[in-house]
Order: C-alpha cells, then sequence, then structure tokens
C-alpha cells in the first residue's frame, strides 16, 4: 500500500471485545452508520431521527422526564451534563467504590470547588463541601451506608454509580432512591453500565433527579454517538435557578436540538451545535434494536449467560467477587497471583480483549456486552483457558466442558 502521505493507512483489527466496555456494536448499527446518506444537521430526517430518539430513550430508561436526550459523546460527556447542575460551594455526598465512581467524584470535586479550592489543587480538588464516602473495591453501595449519610450530612445533592464497572458491584439504588427522598436530597446516578443491561424503570425511583448513561455498553452503539441522559423537572428548576458554566453540555441548551423547548417537546429541534447524521442513525438503530429485544429478555439473558461464565471461570480456580451480569471479575487461581496483567496483555495479543481493573487491587475483568450466545461465551471461556494454560497453570477441559453443558442443557430442559 503505498503512503505518500508518510503514514499508511490506518488498519485496526476485528477483536474479540470481551471486557467491561466497550462492546461488540450490532452489525445493523455498523451498517447504518456507514449508509446513511450526507446529511446536514438541520435536515428534516436528521431532525426527525433525533425526536424519535428522544422518544426511544424514555421508553428504555422508563420515564416521562422531558428532559431525555442523547449528548454527543461518550459516558463522560452525558456524566458531565448531569453533573452541570452542581455549582461551587454545593454540598454533595459522593458514594465511591471503584475506578468509575472515583471519576465520577472528581469530576463532582471540580464542580463543587470554590475558585479558590479549584487553584489550590486544580486537577484534584479538595472542596469542603463534598464528602466522600469510600466504599471497599468489591463491595456494595448499600441502603444503610446511603442512610446513615444523607442523615448525617444533608446535602443539596448525593451521587453514586449504579452498577460500578471498576469493582463488577451492583450499588443498592432502591436504598439510595429511598434515603435521597427521605432527606430531600436530590440524588445523581451514574447509570453508565446498567442502561440496557438490567430490566429497571428511572420514575421507580423517585429520589433520583439525573441519571446518565453511555452509547457504547448495554446500548450497543458506537463510541462517540450519543450518551442518554434523563433529567427531572426538579432537576431542571435548580439549573434554572443557579445556570451553569458551559455552554456546549447546558441541559437546556443541548436539549434544544431534541426538540425540548422551555420545558415542553417541540416538533422541531434548533441548532445547537452540528450533529453528524451518521451518529444520529446509528444511535437510532441502535435503539431500535434494544426495544425490539425488550430489556426484560435482554437482561434475562445476561443473567443466563454470566452465571455460565462464572461457573466456567470458577472450575479454572478463579474466584469471582463480582455481581453485574455484563461481565465478571476475578482472581487468578493462587498459584497465578500478581501475573494478571501479563495474562491479559497475552490475551489482548490475540485480539482477545480482556481487561484487568483499572484501580487497585488489579483483577481480571471478562465482559459478555451484545456476546449473547452459547457460542460466544464457549469461545470466551476456551481462550481463557488457554492462557492460563499458558502461564502454567492447570485447567481440566473436561471439567470446564462439563460445567458449560451443564448449564446449557439444564436451561434447555427448563425451558
Ligand atoms: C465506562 C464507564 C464510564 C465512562 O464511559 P466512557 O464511554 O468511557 O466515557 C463511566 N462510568 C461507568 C460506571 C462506566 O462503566
Amino acid at each position: 500500500m503505498s503512503s505518500v502521505s508518510g503514514f499508511p493507512k490506518l488498519v485496526i483489527p476485528a477483536t474479540i471485545a470481551a471486557g467491561p466496555g466497550p462492546g461488540n456494536t450490532d452489525e445493523r448499527v455498523l451498517a447504518a452508520f456507514a449508509n446513511a446518506g450526507i446529511a446536514d444537521h438541520m435536515h428534516g430526517d436528521v431532525l426527525r431521527g433525533m425526536i424519535e430518539c428522544k422518544h426511544m430513550l424514555r421508553e428504555i430508561w422508563g420515564t416521562q422526564n422531558v428532559h431525555t436526550f442523547g449528548v454527543a459523546g461518550t459516558g463522560w460527556s452525558g456524566l458531565d451534563v448531569m453533573f452541570s447542575a452542581v455549582m461551587p460551594g454545593d454540598k454533595v455526598v459522593m458514594f465511591t467504590n471503584g475506578t468509575f465512581s472515583g471519576i465520577d467524584g472528581l469530576t463532582v470535586r471540580m464542580k463543587a470547588a470554590t475558585a479558590e479550592e479549584l487553584a489550590a489543587d486544580p486537577l484534584n480538588p479538595q472542596p469542603a463541601s463534598v464528602v466522600t464516602i469510600d466504599v471497599p473495591h468489591g463491595q456494595s453501595v448499600t441502603a444503610e451506608i446511603v442512610e446513615a449519610a444523607l442523615a448525617e450530612h444533608k446535602p443539596k445533592w448525593a451521587a453514586m454509580a449504579h452498577w460500578e464497572t471498576g469493582s463488577g458491584r451492583i450499588n443498592d439504588i432502591q436504598g439510595f432512591s429511598d434515603a435521597c427522598e427521605k432527606h430531600d436530597v436530590m440524588g445523581l446516578v451514574d447509570a453508565v453500565s446498567s442502561l440496557g443491561v438490567e430490566n429497571f424503570s428511572i420514575d421507580d425511583y423517585p429520589g433520583v433527579a439525573g441519571w446518565a448513561s453511555c452509547p457504547q455498553k448495554g446500548v450497543c452503539c458506537l463510541p462517540l454517538t450519543y450518551a442518554p441522559v434523563s433529567l427531572t423537572d426538579g432537576y431542571m428548576a435548580s439549573l434554572k435557578a443557579s445556570g451553569t458554566r458551559t455552554f456546549v453540555h447546558h441541559p437546556i441548551m443541548e436539549a434544544r436540538h431534541w426538540g425540548i423547548i422551555d420545558g415542553k417537546d417541540v416538533e422541531k429541534g434548533t441548532y445547537h451545535r452540528t450533529h453528524s447524521a451518521y451518529a444520529v442513525a446509528a444511535f437510532h438503530e441502535a435503539l431500535r434494536i434494544t426495544l425490539e429485544q425488550g430489556l426484560a429478555a435482554r437482561a434475562a439473558a445476561y443473567t443466563r449467560h454470566e452465571a455460565a461464565l462464572r461457573a466456567a471461570v470458577e472450575a479454572m480456580g478463579c474466584e469471582v467477587t463480582s455481581n453485574m451480569t455484563s461481565l465478571v471479575v476475578l482472581n487468578l487461581p493462587p498459584s497465578l497471583a500478581g501475573r494478571e496483567m501479563e495474562l491479559v496483555q497475552n490475551c489482548r495479543a490475540r485480539n482477545f480483549g480482556i481487561w484487568p481493573t483499572l484501580s487497585a487491587p488489579v483483577q481480571v475483568r471478562i465482559g459478555i456486552l451484545n456476546l449473547l450466545t452459547e457460542t460466544a461465551v464457549t469461545d470466551i471461556v476456551l481462550r481463557f483457558a488457554d492462557a492460563i494454560r499458558e502461564l502454567g497453570g492447570t485447567v481440566d477441559a473436561d471439567t470446564v466442558s462439563n460445567v458449560l453443558n451443564h448449564h446449557y442443557q439444564a436451561e434447555l430442559a427448563a425451558e
């Protein structure tokens, strides 16, 4: 291949995306992206597509919130919109139990810091108004922890990850919502890993005022398309009163392009920034697929396949410490402890894309986003078994295949 520019054409291989995310984008989503015509951001079909996405999102989130739309970018873009109503000096209680809620905590501290507090430590401010309740890696945030902290601190806002992808833990959203309601706190939830994987309706959690997710995990769309957010009227009233110092991630302005103006649905969006016809087409198709499959059926499939994967890695002597259904977070057998990075790197070198944890302790994360078939899970299990053997570990192939067979056959029998 010629490289007149001095740079050969970039070729990125196909991999098995068996990590916590990004997941495997559905073929239909890729086709929608590649086959969209060249249309500007104010073309009638692009605007119509965005309005339809807004309505599909309300159905998928299970909400009547008018301010439900997509934020161009990744999960952090949606979270930045959701946290935009947190203003300097605001009292916030932040619950952290892993990498991602930890970063949410940093976001909150940057937004709640006064000018002086930010200048004192610009990349890691420690505002007096933010209390961080740090729950150890591998454990969940419980109703009791939230209740105790909100009763003591009585903040304006409280924030938590619904599913903490870093440690693979599900946090108690019911307990969080109940405590927020009881203490008149506005809850903010990072639902990046749960939307499209778990079957839940956000309107069942009235203590939560803001939700944010991402395109690339349970929604099965491309990164850098749209991060779903949903904000209650209570959230919007606070934002209207305080304002926020962002144009592009301003919830009121960002919502305009999705046909939400003055708190009401209008027929056509108005310009906020140049949206991509390709991204809108891909997102629209991903949401259609989610609705076609149905959240209940999808959630049940995740539960089934995670259980099979969990049983298989436990049969290899690994210890699983997670309870999410889109991935397992595990400790290697004791004889291989300390060699997690080496194992993950060996797998990734073969385009078998599993992940380590990104914050201590070092563990291995294997995900099944959009890999919900017996064939796909079996392939993951066999590759992981090979990686363990390569490091000198022992895996009894018969035991592992019996566990998988037993799991999937028991299921057939039950049907
Ligand atoms: C993946 C993830 C994020 C970040 O999403 P990006 O798409 O990488 O911006 C934030 N929070 C949680 C819980 C996540 O799992």
